[in-house]
């Protein structure tokens, strides 16, 4: 028989949204590893706490009809609800979303009438997506925060009363035709009570005034975060962002605007860069002329231009502990550069989660980010995981290159296997295709431990031919090794499938930092060409069903061109995400515009 829930257990689940501001560091890790430990029960509790709140509702109507809960067991109304809710994606829920979006407050997903939608993974699906937003998202997002800091402080303990670099965004904010506010979760949580209690319980502070974190012009926004960054430098614990793109990006720049940031230490004055009003004025209330300091930078700068910026984090920051950023995922391209800027200081790998919810802590701070595992945190959300099945000997034109079988709960996983991840949500999404891959690593305590494989769409595909993210990502890594042996580095890359021309054929696209021999480039193109490993592509390839791989080089730039246009369109540059293969016809005529050299695979001759 299935263990009835406890009455500790009940507030273990409870706890989620009561009381987490009292939480010290050892307390919040004493209650993860409670619910962690009983795992299964707390996830059947969480579920039973979703269905309560939001019962009634139009959609969970149209699913449960007008059966009588209240008197239901948990683990019955858990088994009722999976076998009558069915498995949904973001279009099935859009009717939905869209309903609310133009202003009909009746009870359509949730009780509780939304009024702020989020952004999801625009850059990731090429379309934006609406998810609700509630004062739970923020909640849940701030005991992450706290969670994650308490395990990061067991290994790499922080001053108190320290400061963060934090480059930090939100987007630009707008209202849907019914009044909601809409922007990218991140910019809700900036804006939220919970950002500063995050800051007041960690007892660690963010240099830049919130002016900076909403200006709304990522440029400016940068400069001001690395001058103030600068300016408190000796009280900077340690450096993050949302995902790595964020550090390596500000790193980039300050290549090219350290000498103006210096000159603003010094003179205690503000870049003429910078003309958005409100945040000129916050930054300027915080500068007064610091002579000495910038001396100290310039000269340093100076040294570490000519070692081609490495170490640039400890030299710049000296009692930095850690950098601290998403580092997994499409954020591993951007690894190698980040550990260039970071010399010795660890990377942590930042914590799983998504704008629909959070999903895992990183309990081991000190492991490599290659090997970093996410915690499922049972409390946050009612998860299921789809297990999948690889098919890679098959020749039909398949959508996905996976077999389904039927969602497990939290509680049923096995280790080794991957899964998709599935979600009900207090938000309003009820078992929810979230479109991420993951292979369940261990378990902690009771509940397991994932790594985070890739996104499920398959991005290149032809005909028969199925290749992830990952896929491309692995391909890429073995093309560009061979730059090892040049001066330059892949600063970013993306892909196309192109299938208008016949036979179709793969193009992907380069930005390089530095000077590379054509013979060279022309080796690269051969080697990405043959080190896909699908059987799909190298059948086709083979039959010249597909053509040879194309190598594209663009300027210098192209891909800032790329994330303008995606701020542009309402993307906060905190979640940005460089798409890994695109058919927007915007993204590409930008690419093929700025193409300056091509080349064709020679493999498969
Ligand atoms: P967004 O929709 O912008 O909130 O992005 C959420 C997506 O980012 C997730 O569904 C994942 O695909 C990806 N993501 C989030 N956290 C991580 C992580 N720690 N490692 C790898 N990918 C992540």
């Amino acid at each position: 028989m299935e263990p009835q829930p406890k009455p500790e257990s009940q507030s273990l689940v409870c706890n989620n949204n009561h009381n987490i501001n009292g939480f010290e560091d050892y307390d919040i890790i004493r209650w993860f590893e409670d619910v962690a430990e009983n795992a299964g029960l707390v996830q059947t509790l969480t579920l039973e706490l979703i269905i309560q709140q939001n019962f009634g509702t139009e959609y969970l109507r149209r699913w449960l009809g007008d059966i009588e809960i209240q008197d239901m067991e948990p683990n019955a109304l858990e088994s009722l609800y999976t076998s009558l809710v069915p498995i949904a994606s973001h279009a099935d829920l859009e009717l939905y979303i869209h309903k609310i979006a133009e202003g009909n407050s009746s009870p359509i997903l949730t009780q509780q009438p939304i009024t702020t939608l989020s952004l999801s993974s625009g850059t990731t699906e090429g379309r934006q997506k609406y998810v609700p937003f509630t004062r739970h998202s923020s909640q849940t997002t701030l005991q992450m925060f706290r969670l994650a800091a308490a395990y990061r402080s067991r290994v790499y303990p922080v001053r108190e009363g320290g400061r963060i670099l934090e480059f930090i965004y939100s987007s630009k904010q707008f209202q849907t035709k019914g009044g909601l506010k809409v922007g990218t979760a991140t910019t809700h949580y900036y804006a939220s009570e919970e950002f500063k209690i995050k800051q007041m319980k960690t007892k660690s502070f963010t240099c830049s005034p919130k002016e900076v974190i909403s200006g709304g012009d990522y440029k400016q926004s940068t400069y001001c975060h690395l001058l103030l960054g600068l300016v408190y430098s000796d009280q900077v614990e340690f450096i993050t962002s949302t995902f790595a793109f964020g550090i390596v990006q500000a790193f980039i720049s300050f290549e090219d605007l350290w000498r103006e940031i210096c000159k603003d230490i010094r003179e205690g004055t503000l870049s003429s860069r910078i003309t958005i009003e409100s945040m000129r004025k916050a930054v300027l209330d915080i500068l007064s002329p610091n002579p000495s300091l910038a001396i100290k930078i310039e000269e340093k700068c100076k040294e570490l231009e000519m070692s081609n910026w490495f170490s640039l984090i400890p030299k710049l920051w000296p009692n930095a502990k850690y950098v601290y950023s998403i580092m997994t995922g499409s954020m591993q391209p951007y690894l190698r550069k980040l550990r260039h800027y970071s010399g010795d200081l660890p990377l942590v790998s930042a914590d799983y989660g998504s704008t629909e919810s959070w999903i895992g802590v990183n309990v081991d701070p000190s492991s490599p980010p290659e090997n970093v595992t996410f915690a499922v945190i049972p409390t946050f959300s009612y998860f299921e995981f789809v297990p999948l099945y690889r098919q890679n000997q098959d020749f039909t034109s398949a959508v996905d290159d996976f077999i389904e079988a039927d969602p497990v709960p939290l509680s049923q996983v096995k280790i080794g296997q991957e899964y998709e991840v599935v979600l009900t949500t207090f938000t309003g999404l009820y078992r929810y295709r979230l479109g991420d891959v993951v292979e369940v690593a261990g378990f902690y305590k009771g509940t397991p431990k994932l790594n985070f494989i890739c996104r499920r769409k398959l991005i290149l595909t032809v005909n028969i031919d199925k290749n992830t993210e990952k896929d491309l990502q692995l391909v890429v890594e073995r093309g560009s090794q061979l730059l090892n042996q040049t001066r330059a580095e892949l600063a970013d890359f993306t892909s196309h499938a192109d299938v208008v021309n016949q036979p179709g054929h793969y193009i992907i696209y380069w930005e390089i930092k530095g000077e590379v021999e054509e013979r060279i480039l022309g080796e690269c193109c051969r080697e990405m060409d043959a080190s896909f490993v699908d059987h799909g592509y190298v059948v086709s390839r083979r039959m010249n069903t597909i053509g040879p791989l194309e190598l594209c080089i663009v300027e210098r730039g192209t891909f800032r061109k790329i994330l303008d246009y995606f701020v542009e369109k309402g993307a906060a540059l905190s979640q940005f995400k460089t798409p890994r293969c695109t058919s927007n016809e915007v993204l590409l005529r930008i690419l093929n515009a700025c193409t300056i050299k091509r080349f064709h695979s020679t493999a498969y001759g």
